[in-house]
């Protein structure tokens, strides 16, 4: 056996008896309804909360643009789009921020803005306790050059909100930057502009990232930011 299927094997078998292997299964989805294996399913897990992923005007202008544009490759290899600077100033300007710059999907936008900003010193505060966050960043902050607190705007599970009029004041005491991730927040509330919306006046949260995979209905990243 080579030495990479000996890897393969033992990683794997360490999954298996850890948890059960996830393995994708075959689901096709149609608005709220979802088939899998043969069987006709309301889909409460599709996250397209506006079902702009189906909706006609959405598929035709997708259409439109294919038929006018082509595919192209990455952005590090084909150049700049000039569809790239338009979603992101549209982006931007629904989020208030200065600028924004788009990701292949939610989860690379936050594996390369995280690295990019800080370091690997990871503390974990209690869901969305201000006072716990506080005496983390009081104990370890003076450790450290530059400091990130990280939270969900609105959580995914219970639907909550993170408290982020809070959290961006003691961001600001101790010199920290404040990113919140909107994936469940973008076109859900605070008028459609997400969780730093909701009391009627903008939260100051710097790092604005969030999905276009879920209420946009389509597939990207994106961070807003001064
Ligand atoms: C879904 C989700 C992501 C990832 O977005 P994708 O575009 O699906 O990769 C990131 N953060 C949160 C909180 C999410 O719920």
């Amino acid at each position: 056996m080579r030495s990479l299927d000996g890897f393969a094997c033992g990683k794997l078998a360490a999954l298996e008896g850890a948890r059960p292997r996830r393995t994708p299964v075959v689901t096709v989805r149609g608005s709220i309804f979802a088939e899998r294996a043969g069987r006709h399913l309301l889909s409460f897990s599709c996250n397209d909360y506006l079902n702009l992923g189906r909706h006609l005007e959405v598929i035709k202008a997708a259409v439109a643009a294919a038929q006018h544009y082509g595919a192209d490759a990455s952005r590090l290899v084909t150049d700049n789009h000039p569809l790239y600077d338009e979603l992101e100033s549209r982006l931007a300007r629904l989020k208030g921020a200065a600028a924004a710059c788009v990701f292949g999907s939610g989860y690379l936008a936050n594996a390369g803005i995280i690295p990019a900003l800080v370091g690997a010193t990871v503390c974990r505060y209690r869901h969305c306790d201000v006072a716990h966050a506080e005496a983390l960043l009081a104990a370890n902050r003076a450790k450290h050059q530059r400091a990130l607190i990280a939270t969900d705007g609105v959580f995914s599970m219970d639907g909550d909100l993170a408290p982020l009029s809070d959290l961006s004041t003691l961001a600001q005491r101790f010199g920290a930057w404040l990113l919140a991730d909107d994936a469940h927040g973008l076109g859900v509330i605070g008028g459609g502009r997400g969780s730093s919306f909701t009391n009627g006046t903008a939260v100051d949260v710097p790092l604005q990232m969030g999905t276009l995979s879920k209420a946009v209905g389509a597939y990207g990243g994106y961070l807003c930011a001064p």
